[in-house]
Protein backbone atom coordinates (compact mmCIF):
# COMPACT_ATOMS: atom_id res chain seq x y z
CA UNK A 1 0.00 0.00 0.00
CA UNK A 2 2.68 1.99 0.60
CA UNK A 3 4.46 1.77 -2.16
CA UNK A 4 1.36 2.42 -4.20
CA UNK A 5 0.99 5.89 -2.70
CA UNK A 6 4.66 6.90 -3.39
CA UNK A 7 4.44 5.35 -6.85
CA UNK A 8 1.19 7.84 -7.24
CA UNK A 9 3.30 10.41 -5.82
CA UNK A 10 5.64 10.06 -8.18
CA UNK A 11 3.38 9.98 -10.99
CA UNK A 12 1.69 12.90 -9.61
CA UNK A 13 4.83 14.98 -9.56
CA UNK A 14 6.22 14.23 -12.77
CA UNK A 15 2.42 15.46 -14.65
CA UNK A 16 3.23 18.76 -12.26
CA UNK A 17 6.68 18.72 -13.48
CA UNK A 18 5.22 18.42 -17.02
CA UNK A 19 3.46 21.91 -16.34
CA UNK A 20 0.17 20.52 -15.54
CA UNK A 21 -2.26 22.00 -12.91
CA UNK A 22 -5.09 19.37 -13.05
CA UNK A 23 -5.09 15.81 -13.63
CA UNK A 24 -8.16 13.87 -15.49
CA UNK A 25 -9.35 11.37 -12.74
CA UNK A 26 -11.37 8.27 -13.72
CA UNK A 27 -12.93 6.83 -10.22
CA UNK A 28 -12.13 2.72 -10.81
CA UNK A 29 -15.09 1.38 -8.63
CA UNK A 30 -18.26 3.46 -9.19
CA UNK A 31 -21.11 1.59 -9.40
CA UNK A 32 -23.41 2.87 -12.04
CA UNK A 33 -22.59 3.42 -15.69
CA UNK A 34 -23.35 7.00 -15.88
CA UNK A 35 -20.70 7.06 -12.98
CA UNK A 36 -18.16 4.83 -14.41
CA UNK A 37 -18.02 7.44 -17.95
CA UNK A 38 -17.47 10.47 -14.87
CA UNK A 39 -14.05 12.14 -15.41
CA UNK A 40 -12.87 14.50 -12.13
CA UNK A 41 -10.33 16.89 -12.27
CA UNK A 42 -7.90 16.73 -8.97
CA UNK A 43 -5.50 19.26 -8.32
CA UNK A 44 -1.69 19.04 -8.11
CA UNK A 45 -0.29 19.41 -5.15
CA UNK A 46 3.25 21.32 -5.25
CA UNK A 47 6.09 19.25 -6.17
CA UNK A 48 8.10 17.64 -3.54
CA UNK A 49 11.29 16.84 -5.19
CA UNK A 50 11.61 20.16 -6.83
CA UNK A 51 15.00 19.44 -7.72
CA UNK A 52 14.53 16.53 -9.52
CA UNK A 53 11.58 17.87 -11.66
CA UNK A 54 13.61 21.17 -12.50
CA UNK A 55 16.22 18.09 -13.97
CA UNK A 56 13.40 16.47 -15.80
CA UNK A 57 12.59 20.16 -16.88
CA UNK A 58 16.37 21.02 -18.31
CA UNK A 59 16.26 17.30 -19.93
CA UNK A 60 12.99 18.52 -22.05
CA UNK A 61 14.39 21.67 -23.46
CA UNK A 62 17.38 19.29 -24.25
CA UNK A 63 19.94 20.95 -27.31
CA UNK A 64 16.38 23.13 -27.91
CA UNK A 65 16.15 24.53 -31.53
CA UNK A 66 12.38 25.91 -30.61
CA UNK A 67 13.74 29.12 -31.97
CA UNK A 68 15.96 31.41 -33.43
CA UNK A 69 18.16 32.16 -31.01
CA UNK A 70 19.62 28.27 -30.67
CA UNK A 71 21.58 29.25 -33.80
CA UNK A 72 23.85 31.90 -31.96
CA UNK A 73 24.27 30.34 -28.63
CA UNK A 74 27.44 28.61 -26.79
CA UNK A 75 25.20 26.91 -24.28
CA UNK A 76 21.68 27.37 -22.71
CA UNK A 77 21.80 29.17 -19.82
CA UNK A 78 18.65 27.60 -17.96
CA UNK A 79 18.84 29.24 -14.29
CA UNK A 80 20.16 28.47 -10.87
CA UNK A 81 19.85 28.71 -7.76
CA UNK A 82 17.99 26.86 -4.67
CA UNK A 83 15.20 24.73 -5.55
CA UNK A 84 12.90 25.98 -2.63
CA UNK A 85 13.99 29.68 -2.74
CA UNK A 86 11.47 31.68 -1.21
CA UNK A 87 12.45 34.46 -3.89
CA UNK A 88 13.29 34.20 -7.40
CA UNK A 89 15.38 37.01 -9.87
CA UNK A 90 14.33 37.35 -13.65
CA UNK A 91 16.07 38.84 -16.01
CA UNK A 92 16.27 39.11 -19.61
CA UNK A 93 18.85 37.31 -21.64
CA UNK A 94 22.04 36.07 -21.02
CA UNK A 95 24.90 37.51 -22.04
CA UNK A 96 28.33 37.17 -23.87
CA UNK A 97 30.00 35.72 -20.41
CA UNK A 98 26.39 34.37 -19.63
CA UNK A 99 26.03 32.28 -22.45
CA UNK A 100 30.39 31.11 -21.97
CA UNK A 101 29.63 29.41 -18.61
CA UNK A 102 26.10 28.61 -18.95
CA UNK A 103 25.18 30.20 -15.90
CA UNK A 104 22.66 33.61 -15.55
CA UNK A 105 24.23 36.46 -14.03
CA UNK A 106 27.32 35.92 -13.96
CA UNK A 107 29.21 39.50 -16.31
CA UNK A 108 29.28 42.77 -14.26
CA UNK A 109 25.39 42.94 -14.33
CA UNK A 110 25.71 39.37 -12.55
CA UNK A 111 28.47 41.37 -9.80
CA UNK A 112 25.62 44.00 -8.91
CA UNK A 113 23.06 42.05 -8.45
CA UNK A 114 24.75 39.37 -6.47
CA UNK A 115 25.29 42.34 -4.25
CA UNK A 116 21.84 43.32 -4.34
CA UNK A 117 21.20 40.10 -3.08
CA UNK A 118 23.94 40.03 -0.50
CA UNK A 119 22.85 43.05 0.99
CA UNK A 120 18.74 41.98 1.24
CA UNK A 121 19.99 39.28 3.19
CA UNK A 122 22.30 41.44 5.31
CA UNK A 123 19.80 40.67 8.18
CA UNK A 124 18.43 37.34 7.75
CA UNK A 125 21.80 35.78 6.20
CA UNK A 126 20.51 34.50 3.13
CA UNK A 127 22.72 35.07 -0.36
CA UNK A 128 23.21 34.20 -4.26
CA UNK A 129 23.04 30.84 -3.58
CA UNK A 130 19.68 30.88 -1.39
CA UNK A 131 17.33 32.18 -4.37
CA UNK A 132 17.17 31.57 -7.75
CA UNK A 133 18.10 33.32 -11.06
CA UNK A 134 16.72 32.99 -14.15
CA UNK A 135 15.69 34.52 -17.73
CA UNK A 136 13.04 34.84 -19.79
CA UNK A 137 15.07 33.74 -22.71
CA UNK A 138 17.64 30.71 -22.26
CA UNK A 139 19.88 31.54 -24.91
CA UNK A 140 22.28 34.92 -26.28
CA UNK A 141 20.41 37.35 -28.45
CA UNK A 142 23.30 38.14 -31.48
CA UNK A 143 24.83 41.33 -30.25
CA UNK A 144 22.83 40.88 -26.49
CA UNK A 145 19.89 43.03 -28.43
CA UNK A 146 16.63 42.45 -26.79
CA UNK A 147 14.88 39.26 -27.43
CA UNK A 148 11.88 39.34 -30.10
CA UNK A 149 8.23 38.53 -28.58
CA UNK A 150 8.31 35.43 -30.31
CA UNK A 151 11.34 34.00 -28.85
CA UNK A 152 10.01 35.39 -25.74
CA UNK A 153 6.99 33.85 -26.19
CA UNK A 154 8.52 30.35 -26.95
CA UNK A 155 11.14 30.02 -24.42
CA UNK A 156 8.63 31.37 -21.74
CA UNK A 157 6.59 28.74 -21.58
CA UNK A 158 9.77 26.71 -19.39
CA UNK A 159 10.14 29.40 -17.24
CA UNK A 160 6.65 29.26 -16.26
CA UNK A 161 7.41 25.76 -15.28
CA UNK A 162 10.64 26.67 -13.29
CA UNK A 163 8.29 29.18 -11.99
CA UNK A 164 5.57 26.57 -10.75
CA UNK A 165 7.90 24.04 -9.80
CA UNK A 166 10.27 26.29 -7.57
CA UNK A 167 7.04 27.99 -6.25
CA UNK A 168 8.77 31.24 -4.87
CA UNK A 169 7.16 33.18 -2.46
CA UNK A 170 7.87 36.49 -4.72
CA UNK A 171 9.58 36.97 -7.70
CA UNK A 172 12.00 40.44 -8.46
CA UNK A 173 11.78 41.11 -12.21
CA UNK A 174 14.80 42.99 -13.64
CA UNK A 175 14.23 44.92 -16.26
CA UNK A 176 11.37 46.09 -18.86
CA UNK A 177 11.22 42.92 -20.79
CA UNK A 178 11.10 40.55 -18.03
CA UNK A 179 8.58 42.95 -16.15
CA UNK A 180 6.70 43.18 -19.92
CA UNK A 181 6.08 39.16 -20.17
CA UNK A 182 5.80 38.51 -16.31
CA UNK A 183 3.18 41.10 -16.31
CA UNK A 184 1.20 39.13 -19.39
CA UNK A 185 1.80 42.21 -21.98
CA UNK A 186 2.12 41.81 -25.30
CA UNK A 187 2.47 44.19 -28.38
CA UNK A 188 5.46 46.52 -29.40
CA UNK A 189 7.49 46.76 -26.05
CA UNK A 190 8.70 50.13 -27.55
CA UNK A 191 6.50 51.80 -25.64
CA UNK A 192 6.73 50.29 -22.52
CA UNK A 193 8.76 51.95 -19.26
CA UNK A 194 9.89 50.49 -16.71
CA UNK A 195 10.81 53.73 -14.91
CA UNK A 196 7.06 54.00 -14.60
CA UNK A 197 6.25 50.27 -13.88
CA UNK A 198 8.85 50.10 -10.91
CA UNK A 199 8.16 49.56 -7.23
CA UNK A 200 4.77 48.48 -7.87
CA UNK A 201 3.56 45.16 -7.16
CA UNK A 202 1.62 42.64 -10.02
CA UNK A 203 0.49 39.27 -9.71
CA UNK A 204 2.19 36.48 -11.60
CA UNK A 205 -0.04 33.36 -12.05
CA UNK A 206 1.83 29.76 -11.46
CA UNK A 207 -0.96 27.12 -11.35
CA UNK A 208 -2.94 27.61 -8.52
CA UNK A 209 -0.71 30.35 -7.05
CA UNK A 210 -0.79 33.91 -7.14
CA UNK A 211 3.10 35.18 -7.11
CA UNK A 212 3.68 38.83 -6.26
CA UNK A 213 6.25 39.91 -8.76
CA UNK A 214 8.36 43.50 -7.90
CA UNK A 215 9.74 45.04 -10.86
CA UNK A 216 12.69 46.97 -10.81
CA UNK A 217 15.70 48.09 -12.73
CA UNK A 218 18.08 45.86 -14.51
CA UNK A 219 21.77 46.05 -13.24
CA UNK A 220 22.52 46.57 -16.34
CA UNK A 221 20.92 49.63 -16.35
CA UNK A 222 22.54 50.30 -12.85
CA UNK A 223 25.60 50.18 -14.11
CA UNK A 224 25.14 52.88 -16.22
CA UNK A 225 23.26 54.66 -14.27
CA UNK A 226 24.46 54.39 -10.74
CA UNK A 227 22.39 57.70 -9.34
CA UNK A 228 19.02 55.31 -9.69
CA UNK A 229 20.54 52.62 -7.34
CA UNK A 230 18.65 53.74 -4.13
CA UNK A 231 15.34 53.31 -6.14
CA UNK A 232 16.23 49.53 -6.75
CA UNK A 233 17.13 49.20 -3.04
CA UNK A 234 13.83 50.68 -1.94
CA UNK A 235 11.87 47.82 -4.30
CA UNK A 236 14.39 45.47 -2.39
CA UNK A 237 13.23 46.97 0.85
CA UNK A 238 9.55 46.11 -0.63
CA UNK A 239 10.07 42.78 -0.94
CA UNK A 240 11.95 42.09 2.30
CA UNK A 241 8.91 43.66 3.69
CA UNK A 242 6.45 41.58 1.99
CA UNK A 243 8.50 38.33 2.38
CA UNK A 244 8.42 39.27 6.69
CA UNK A 245 4.14 39.62 5.93
CA UNK A 246 4.33 36.36 4.80
CA UNK A 247 6.29 34.27 7.54
CA UNK A 248 4.04 35.84 10.12
N1 LIG B 1 21.40 40.08 -18.22
C1 LIG B 1 20.28 39.34 -18.06
O1 LIG B 1 19.16 39.80 -18.22
N2 LIG B 1 20.47 38.07 -17.72
C2 LIG B 1 21.66 37.50 -17.52
O2 LIG B 1 21.73 36.32 -17.20
C3 LIG B 1 22.79 38.33 -17.68
C4 LIG B 1 22.64 39.61 -18.04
Amino acid sequence: MRSDVGNICEVLDYFKSMGFDLVPFRPMKLIGKAERTAETKIALAPVRDKAAALQALREEIGDCTRCPLSGGRTNIVFGEGNPDARIMFIGEAPGREEDIQARPFVGDAGQLLTKLIDKMGEKTGFGRKDVYIANIVKCRPPQNRDPHEDESRTCSQFLQRQVEIISPEIIVALGRISTFFLSGRSGPITSFSITRERGKFFEFKAGEKTIPVMPTFHPAYLLRNPKDKWLTWEDAQAVLRKLEEKAQ
